[in-house]
């Protein structure tokens, strides 16, 4: 097989574009909330479940949950799980990380499910389950998801 014949797999195509799409109610106070430095979560009237990022309906017990009676949690919460990156996907194509990354599943404080976020500041062979950890925001806040920058050590 010469180098002509080789198989094809993949192909990069490299897009870059910004999508823009309706949050609702929900996610709409969860990121003005974000904005204050403060995490919201919805609180089920049924089962009594806090979820974080908020949502419409109880994905526990299925009641519908208000989106206007949202209650905060953390800032500090504790790590459930976690992983340890060491490659991104950077437009399609597998880069290794000079720095692993670690995504923690994060149960904040008055919160009953996780959430997923970024865990800086500890090294990945220094993560455990039930570490203590709270919530660092970007500074100032632009009323975005990504206000809720990353989790650090407590
Ligand atoms: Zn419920």
């Amino acid at each position: 097989m010469t180098a002509l014949e080789r198989i094809v797999t993949t192909s990069v195509v490299p897009l870059d574009f910004t999508y823009n799409y309706r949050v609702g109610p929900y996610l709409e106070n969860y990121i003005q909330g974000l904005g204050r430095k403060k995490i919201l979560g919805s609180k089920c009237p049924d089962c009594g479940k806090v979820v974080v990022p908020p949502r419409k309906v109880c994905g526990l017990c299925n009641a519908i949950m208000d989106a206007e009676g949202l209650v905060e949690c953390g800032p500090e919460g504790t790590v459930d799980n976690f992983t340890v990156g060491h490659v991104a996907v950077v437009k399609g194509l597998i880069e290794k990380l000079d720095v692993p990354q670690v995504l923690a599943m994060v149960v904040l404080d008055g919160a009953s499910v996780p959430l997923l976020a970024e865990l800086k500041g500890v090294e990945p062979s220094a993560v455990a389950r039930g570490m203590k950890v709270k919530a660092v925001f970007r500074d100032p806040t632009e009323n975005d998801l990504s206000d809720l920058s990353h989790f650090e050590p407590v």
